[in-house]
């Protein structure tokens, strides 16, 4: 029987999560339908029960509902609780069981498919959204020195600090950093609206930058890193497609070739 699963966010139409977990079930050769579910800004939880009560296996959760979702399930994984936020729900028996995938799509992506081991490094974040949040819990348990993040509105950093109390995490001033990182991350939104955040050159002069963003919106800051010195400036394509392999191998018990995905992905 084909099973159902779906992208529930607002907007979705963007959404690339319908293609790959398309692509991951042709490769496991899963029978499954995978839609983009569009839901009100004040119907997230009626459109969840919907879903359900028509007999679907699991969701991803995208913005803004990602902090709702991790309301609304009966229970969740460790990354889940230390976020506060749940991108992917899986229906069993009854219950709704809430993951967060983000933060292992984006060390797995760093580790398998970049090549670079966290272990050790200085690592740098910008932002403190949603997105980072979810993405704090996996990168200190990959053993990095230290994690420092360094957000426009620094009490948000704060807050953000405060929230797992670890020797190795602190806040900065994205402005005055005046040391070189091996690792930055750029998780802010500002991509998506054509700026660029701010950041002292000096931080991030022989690192490897990552942006969160995918595709053209992550443009203008890898740009601007190579031209200050980064050694190597991607996209966040590749979290994308790790965390949804994440997402499928806990929907489908079966973890897809992600790497062979990307690659089609990024020749496409
Ligand atoms: P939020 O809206 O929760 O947070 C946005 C963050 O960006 C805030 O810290 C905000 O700072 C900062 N910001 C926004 N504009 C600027 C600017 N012009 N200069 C400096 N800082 C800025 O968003 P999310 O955390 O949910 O998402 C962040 C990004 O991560 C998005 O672009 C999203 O697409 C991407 N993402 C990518 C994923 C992937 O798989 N590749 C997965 C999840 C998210 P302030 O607090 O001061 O407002």
């Amino acid at each position: 029987m084909t099973r159902r699963f779906a992208v529930v966010g607002n907007p979705v139409g963007h959404s690339l999560s319908p293609r790959i977990h398309r692509m991951f079930g042709l490769q496991t050769g899963r029978d499954l339908q995978y839609e983009a579910l569009l839901a009100p800004l004040d119907g997230f939880v009626r459109t969840l029960h919907s879903f359900f009560a028509a007999g679907g296996g699991g969701v991803n959760v995208t913005l803004p509902f990602k902090e709702a979702a991790f309301d609304w399930v009966t229970s969740c994984d460790e990354y889940a609780g230390s976020a506060g936020a749940v991108n992917t729900i899986v229906a069993s028996g009854g219950e709704y069981r809430g993951y967060n995938t983000d933060g292992i799509g984006l060390v797995r992506d760093l580790t398998t498919n970049l090549g670079c081991d966290l272990k050790g490094k200085r690592v740098l974040i910008l932002g403190a959204g949603g997105a980072v949040r979810g993405i704090i819990g996996p990168l200190l348990g990959a053993s990095p020195n230290c994690v420092i993040v360094a957000n426009r509105t620094s009490a948000k950093a704060q807050l953000l600090v405060d929230r797992f109390e670890d020797p190795r995490l602190s806040t900065a001033n994205p402005d005055s950093l005046d040391h070189a990182f091996d690792i930055v991350i750029n998780g802010t939104s500002a991509g998506l609206v054509g700026s660029l955040p701010k950041v002292a050159a000096r931080a991030i002069e022989t690192a490897l930058v990552y942006d969160m963003v995918y595709g053209e919106n992550a443009v203008p800051f890898c740009a601007w890193a190579r031209e200050h010195g980064a050694a190597q400036a991607v996209d966040g394509l590749g979290m994308l497609v790790e965390q949804a392999a994440e997402a499928f191998a806990l929907f489908h018990g079966v973890r897809p070739d992600s790497g062979a995905i990307l690659n089609e992905l990024r020749n496409s």
